[in-house]
């Protein structure tokens, strides 16, 4: 339901947190983190961690105690066993859930679309309570399932190969926008954990940070990456608090091993990434000469190839076990030569990367200015790569026929001409400036 102005509830100063401003590009319409009530005066707890919900408890009446053990009881019943009702959270007295369910209410993001692929690919179109649609990715294969997670509604930066590029930053996701993709997909894969399952909330308050704990198991929901529509380290701060509950032992409990973060190469962010999420990090690099980096990855000019590869170098976490992936996507007679195969070696061994090249084809989409390299030259192209000793595997596309590639989904509804392409592509790098 869409918040109007006039249904939010004053914001409470102890639990507000100011949007944070985009450095440099252009700013999105910043929305208030404050938490506000819906239409219906209840407020939504999907996406607040514990002690602030232990502080609302308390504002609303409860005193401290009391107001620290039901936050600890609704969070677990929230994040861990996924429960949207107060009726179903049964270690809380009968005559507690109606004062609960007064004040509050637990959502999800609301599905659009929902589509399944023949490949087992699955892909939702979602919606903001205020009626933007962003997209969700499920990509199941032998070893994994791998969800693609959204930061932002649209992307402040413009690749030229990237259709999610081709929308204007509409805003920021908010981090119960974040963690309710998620957990959204935890429903659909009918993945929470049954009563009677150990619980890891009763062991650990820590961050799950190896596969000890139970979420992989049997699971088809094994791993999230950071790389469906949007520019995570322009959204700092949501990305965090959405992934800290993620991997929290006591909330979603997925360990922080299975987590990647995938940025174009918002360099000054990087090592707050690093310290304050610690995930595991993929660099979209794309190329490896100024000349083309700031051609299709236009945040090259501000940020460019050799401060990028010394950020990653600093990366805390970084080892031959936990290797940073460098994405690269394979543009015909643009960045798939040979030479440009040799160059991409000598920059990882120059800056002494623990790293793995992902090469990803060219997913085209009307109006794109490139085509995808040919099948041979990607296998030469890998090939030179393994050859130096660097894992350099092709990436399979898959869910082409529902359109599964970044920004697909939501463009098929707004296509622009080549004109109004070229028109915001001009508008963002005057941005850049
Ligand atoms: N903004 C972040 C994460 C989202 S994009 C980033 O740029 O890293 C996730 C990945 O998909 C990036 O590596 C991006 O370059 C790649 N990608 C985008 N459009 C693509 C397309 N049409 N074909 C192949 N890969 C694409
Ligand atoms: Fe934004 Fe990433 Fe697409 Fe570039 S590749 S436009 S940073 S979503």
């Amino acid at each position: 339901m869409p918040i109007s102005e006039t249904s939010k509830a004053a914001p409470d100063a102890n639990v507000s947190i100011a949007p944070m401003a985009i450095p440099g590009l252009i700013d999105p319409v910043p929305v208030a983190r404050d938490i506000t009530a819906r239409a219906d005066g209840r407020i939504d707890l999907l996406g607040l961690p514990r002690l602030t919900i232990a502080d609302m408890f308390a504002e609303a009446g409860l005193d401290a105690k009391a107001a620290k053990l039901r936050a600890k009881q609704v969070y677990h019943w929230l994040y861990h066993r996924g429960v949207t009702s107060f009726d179903a959270m049964t270690d809380i007295a009968k005559t507690m859930r109606p004062w609960l369910a007064e004040r509050y209410v637990i959502g999800r993001p609301e599905i659009v679309v929902s589509q399944h692929s023949e490949d087992g690919t699955r892909k939702w179109l979602l919606r903001t309570d205020d009626g933007h649609e962003f997209e969700m990715v499920f990509i199941p294969d032998e070893a994994r399932g791998t969800l693609c997670v959204s930061s932002q509604v649209g992307c402040t930066l413009n690749c030229r190969f990237c259709h999610t590029g081709t929308m204007r930053l509409v805003r920021n996701l908010t981090p119960g926008e974040i963690v309710g993709q998620v957990m959204l997909a935890r429903d659909a894969l009918g993945e929470w954990p049954k009563a009677g399952q150990p619980d890891l909330a009763e062991l650990t308050d820590e961050l799950v940070d190896d596969d000890g704990g139970y979420s992989p198991d049997g699971r088809l929901l094994t791993n999230i990456v950071m790389m469906g529509m949007g520019e995570p380290l322009y959204n700092f701060d949501n990305v965090r608090d959405a992934l800290r509950l993620v991997m929290d032992g006591a909330g979603l409990a997925l360990s922080k091993r299975r987590i990647t973060l995938s940025t174009s190469g918002v360099v000054p962010m990087m090592a707050r990434a690093g310290a304050e999420i610690g995930v595991n990090l993929a660099v979209s690099l794309h190329a490896v000469s100024k000349e083309v980096r700031d051609e299709i990855v236009p945040i090259n000019r501000k940020y460019g190839i050799d401060e990028l590869l010394a950020a990653c170098a600093a990366y805390p976490g970084a080892s031959n076990a936990r290797r940073i992936t460098f994405e690269y996507v394979m543009l015909k007679d643009k960045n798939d030569s040979d030479a440009d195969a040799r160059e991409l070696i000598r920059l990882i061994k120059h800056y002494r990367l623990p790293a793995k090249v992902n090469l990803i084809p060219f997913n085209p989409w009307p109006g794109a200015a490139y085509e995808c390299s040919a099948p041979d030259r990607i296998r030469r192209f890998s090939e030179i790569v393994f050859e130096a000793g660097i894992s350099a595997p092709i990436r399979t596309p898959r869910g082409r026929d529902i359109d599964a590639a970044c920004g697909q989904l939501k463009t098929a509804a707004t296509k622009m001409t080549r004109a109004e392409l070229d028109r915001l592509a001009d508008e963002k790098q005057a941005a850049l400036g």
